[in-house]
Order: C-alpha cells, then sequence, then structure tokens
C-alpha cells in the first residue's frame, strides 16, 4: 500500500466511525481494526501496529467520543501521536560539524541504494559548503569502485578506491587517513552490500568500522523490503554500531511501514529520504510532515 492510499484508508475509517449514531467500544474496535488493516499492508511490523492499538485505546477515553464532537479529531491525533512516537527514538543522530572531520559508515543490503545515497549525502553537503569524500571500501562486487567514481566526478566530489586491492579494511583505512590529510570535514566509507545477510557481510563491516571508527553509520533501507524491514535492520544493528537511517525510493510505490519498523529494529533516527535516482532527490527526513503526509 503506497502513503497515500494508507492515508485514505485511515480517513475512511475515521470517517466511517464519526458517522456512527452511537460510539461504544465495538464501533472503536471496528475503527482500529481497520487502521491496523491499512498500517500492515503498508508494511509497518506487526508487533508495532499491535503495541500502537494498545496504546490508543488507553489513550482515546470512550466518554469523550460518546459525548459527542471531534471524536475524528481525537483518535486521529492519537493515530498521529502514535506514529510519531514510533518514528521518534529520542535521541538525534550524530551530526557532523562543518570544518570538523567526520568519517560516515554506510551500510546496508545490495541494491539498497547505498552508493547512490552516498553520493546524495556528499552533494547535499557539499551544496551546503562542505568539502566531503568519498571512499569505496566495497571490493566484493566487481564495478563497485567504477560506479563511484562515477557518480562521485559528476558530483565533482574527491574520491579514493582500487582497482587492484581486494581487503576493503585496508582500502578505508588509506581513503580516510588521505581525506583527513587533505581537511576534508565529510568523509564517507561505502562498505560492501550482499544480496542476503551473509555473515562474511557483517563481518567485512564490523572490521572496517572498528579500523576507521566513524562517528557515524548509516543503515540505507530500501522502501520496498516490505515486512522485512525490521529483522534486516535489527541485524545491521547488531553488527555495527547503527546510529541513523536512510530510507531509499520512497517515489513510485513506495511503502511508508518500513521507516517505522527501520527506527523501532535500530533505536535511531531516519534522517534523510531518497525520492529518485538522480543526485538531488534526497529530503531531509522530519517526523511530524511525514505523519502527516501517511495520514493524508
Ligand atoms: P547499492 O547496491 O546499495 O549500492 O545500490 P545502488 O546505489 O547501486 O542503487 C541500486 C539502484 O537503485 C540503482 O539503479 C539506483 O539508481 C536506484 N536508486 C537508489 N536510490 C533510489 C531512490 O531513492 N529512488 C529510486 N527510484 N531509485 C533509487
Amino acid at each position: 500500500m503506497v502513503l497515500a492510499d494508507l492515508g485514505g484508508s485511515i480517513t475512511r475509517a475515521l470517517k466511517q466511525m464519526s458517522n456512527a449514531t452511537i460510539i461504544d467500544e465495538k464501533v472503536l474496535n471496528e475503527c482500529l481494526n481497520e487502521i491496523t488493516r491499512a498500517l500492515l499492508q503498508s508494511d509497518v511490523q506487526f508487533k508495532l501496529v499491535r503495541d500502537m492499538q494498545t496504546n490508543i485505546k488507553k489513550i482515546v477515553n470512550l466518554d469523550d467520543l460518546a459525548a459527542g464532537h471531534n471524536k475524528r479529531r481525537i483518535i486521529q491525533q492519537a493515530v498521529f501521536n502514535e506514529l510519531c512516537n514510533i518514528l521518534d527514538p529520542g535521541k538525534p543522530a550524530f551530526t557532523p560539524k562543518k570544518g570538523k572531520a567526520s568519517v560516515v559508515m554506510f551500510v546496508g543490503l545490495q541494491g539498497s541504494g547505498k552508493t547512490t545515497t552516498c553520493t546524495k549525502y556528499a552533494f547535499y553537503h557539499q551544496k551546503k559548503g562542505w568539502k566531503p569524500a568519498l571512499v569505496c571500501a566495497d571490493t566484493f562486487r566487481a564495478g563497485a569502485f567504477d560506479q563511484l567514481k562515477q557518480n562521485a566526478t559528476k558530483a565533482k566530489i574527491p574520491f579514493y578506491g582500487s582497482y587492484m586491492e581486494s581487503d576493503p579494511v585496508k582500502i578505508a583505512v588509506e581513503g580516510v587517513e588521505r581525506f583527513k590529510k587533505e581537511n576534508c570535514d565529510l568523509i564517507i566509507v561505502d562498505t560492501s552490500g550482499r544480496h542476503k545477510q551473509e555473515a562474511a557481510l557483517f563481518e567485512e563491516m564490523r572490521q572496517v568500522s572498528e579500523a576507521t571508527k566513524p562517528d557515524l553509520v548509516i543503515f540505507v533501507m530500501d522502501s520496498s523490503i516490505g515486512q522485512a524491514a525490521f529483522d534486516q535492520a535489527q541485524a545491521f544493528k547488531q553488527s555495527v554500531a547503527v546510529g541513523a537511517v536512510i530510507i531509499t525510493k520512497m517515489d513510485g510505490h513506495a511503502k511508508g511501514g518500513g521507516a517505522l519498523s527501520a527506527v523501532a529494529a535500530t533505536k535511531s533516527p531516519v534522517i534523510f529520504i531518497g525520492t529518485g535516482e538522480h543526485m538531488d532527490e534526497f529530503e531531509v527526513f522530519d517526523v511530524k510532515p511525514f505523519v502527516s503526509r501517511l495520514l493524508g
């Protein structure tokens, strides 16, 4: 279910409820079940939805609803707040400071949009006057370095990588050292992604992380991953200190639910979303406008 559909379904459920003559527990439950169904179809994890339903029932006072007015508003507000709560892990992500060298490592499955997102992230900061640089520590996928090189060249961002070296840790360390010397203030390390959450991928990630000591690890997740989002995000979090999430491919058939699951699993906020293949199709993520849009 795409974002707009989710908003529509929730609005319909609320409308049906406020059309009812008497609001009793049965009507409220029906409305919440409808909302639950809509959220599940949008790939929000089952447990999150269940907890949310329980919380809303605790917050919403049936007597207030029975009193007549603003039934829709009361529930809509409760749903809004709950979704915001899920998306807000309670602590902000580490924010790099302009002029002070920070190392940011990107992790995620192959095809999630990691390499594209590294460049978008660099480009976004470059436009704001930063001096970013890209390091390709993906020696697993043939063509990874070429892709990063191509993107970086297009955006005029310095890059580092090797066609010969097969040790990602060595490349990552060399790249970070070089760009620190060159006074870059945002050193972005792109790591290898695999099709599946293989042990080898996680071990490699751990080693690159240990060697480069990133200030921030960003987990990149494809929004079309569906109900697998929670487990995938959690697996990454268990291996490296994920501190922020970027959700890609929010254009097209984007589902909103994965974002909620990724935050819940990593206890880290979403900081940006990818909204297209181009370098500038990248937006700062803001919880409230996102949820407003989600609810239509
Ligand atoms: P990686 O294997 O994780 O490094 O993934 P890539 O960066 O190579 O991206 C995989 C594919 O997804 C490429 O065709 C990208 O152009 C595409 N892609 C990445 N981000 C987005 C996005 O936000 N929207 C859309 N529509 N496509 C994206």
